[in-house]
């Protein structure tokens, strides 16, 4: 089990040779909340023996959010719908993308939309990296889920997403700053160690130096 905040779980879904893959479970008073899908069946059983471990199965399952339309966040999509039958919520730009990608109906979000789940979890749109690519933002665990909306060098340190994965590398560099609207200190995003101290500021310093350049 890896609770890294209070009910807040990070999936490490990598294998052998892989990319760093995160994927993550909100246990919440409401019910469990999970965050992007993988890619591999093998996530599924990851995500599984960690509902177990804190004594949860598929049907508490109450909700899936998505951060983006690529594969290695919704590959399992029509699966984890399957088990769960829990409705799947992303940005209203890449709902109906994710739709196509995968026969799974999905409802779309307005940035700045609340979430009832664990104390509200707010939509936080940041374009660029995809058209309606999303991080969830978690107000009483100070936390924010950013999916690819940041990736990390092989130090360690923030940097945009690569322009090979995005769909516009400028938009997607110049909107990073979108997230400093928000009061955290704990960041956690899909390919790379995630940022447990001092987090707005780091993303601060990202956005500094991605201005300078
Ligand atoms: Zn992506």
């Amino acid at each position: 089990m890896v609770e890294v905040l209070e009910g807040l779980h990070s999936i490490d879904l990598s294998e052998k040779g892989d990319h760093s893959l995160e994927s993550w479970v909100l246990n919440c008073p409401e019910g469990v909340v999970i965050i992007d899908t993988g890619m591999n069946p093998s996530a599924l059983d990851k995500i599984y023996s960690e509902l177990k471990s804190i004594g949860k199965d598929w049907s508490d399952v109450k909700l899936i959010l998505i951060t983006h339309k690529h594969r290695d966040h919704i590959a399992n999509l029509a699966k984890l719908k399957e088990l769960t039958d829990a409705p799947v919520k992303s940005h209203r730009l890449e709902a109906p993308l994710i739709e196509k990608a995968t026969d799974v109906k999905v409802e779309g979000l307005e940035d700045g939309t609340l979430l009832g789940f664990c104390g509200g979890i707010r939509v936080v749109h940041v374009p660029g990296h995809s058209e309606g690519n999303s991080c969830y933002y978690l107000s009483r665990l100070k936390a924010m889920i950013a999916g690819d909306t940041v990736f990390s060098d092989d130090e360690g340190n923030l940097i945009p997403p690569p322009e090979k994965y995005c769909l516009d590398v400028k938009m997607a560099m110049e909107e990073i700053k979108r997230l400093l609207d928000y009061d955290f200190k704990f960041l956690l995003y899909t390919h790379g160690k995630d940022v447990m101290e001092g987090a707005r500021e780091k993303v601060k310093e990202l956005v500094e130096k991605t201005r300078l350049r």
